[in-house]
């Protein structure tokens, strides 16, 4: 599991993560529908319209090519069927593939492929205006030492150089 969503959510759920010694289940909805009915529509929708088609070459859904063939193999369905031959067990796999898609998320890539660390120096123990510790003045924190997790995409760099020249201008000064 990888991309923009992915990182997202590993940030906003790190400590549950953690918690959970990153050995969990996660479940896909690939068409980002609020219901399991709505996906079952768009599937109907498709068999109206793509009946004597073979469901490997007609994707009618927003997920890519490629996905979509993996899906239908993961779910043991048969990619030479034809949207109209999907008996109502094919058709709820679909549903399922679609809705539902369920992985085993068992540990986390190797390190260098986290962005940042969640955790550290909480915020309010520190002084945001000089970025000096509250409780042990004379030193001063700056990057990823304070529990800042900017989401990836440049963030978290502004808030390493953005403390670090406070800290260093100020504590010099
Ligand atoms: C793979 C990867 C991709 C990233 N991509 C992005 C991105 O696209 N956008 C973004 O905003 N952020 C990104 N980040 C996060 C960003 O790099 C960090 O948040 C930022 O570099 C933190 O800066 P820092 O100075 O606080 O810490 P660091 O850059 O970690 O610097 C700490 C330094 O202290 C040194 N050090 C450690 N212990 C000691 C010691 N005992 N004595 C002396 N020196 C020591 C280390 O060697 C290191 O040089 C990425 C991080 C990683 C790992």
């Amino acid at each position: 599991m990888s991309g923009p969503a992915i990182l997202k959510l590993s940030a906003w759920g790190a400590r549950v993560l953690e918690e959970k010694n990153y050995q969990f289940k996660i479940l896909v909805n690939w068409l980002n529908q609020k219901s399991e009915e709505a996906v079952r529509v768009l599937v109907q929708t498709a068999i109206s319209e793509f009946g004597g088609k073979m469901i490997k070459n007609t994707n009618p859904f927003e997920i890519p090519n490629r996905l979509w063939i993996f899906l239908l193999s993961k779910y043991d369905i048969n990619e030479e069927l034809r949207w109209s031959e999907l008996g109502k067990k094919v058709k709820n796999k679909m549903v399922q593939l679609l809705y539902i898609d369920e992985y085993e998320v068992s540990g986390k890539t190797t390190f260098k492929e986290e962005f940042v660390t969640c955790g550290g120096v909480s915020l309010s123990d520190v002084n945001i205006r000089t970025m000096e510790s509250k409780i042990c003045p004379g030193i001063y924190f700056s990057g990823e030492l304070l529990d800042i997790d900017g989401i990836t995409g440049g963030f978290n760099f502004q808030a390493a150089w953005t403390t670090g020249f406070i800290a260093g201008k100020l504590s010099s000064s």
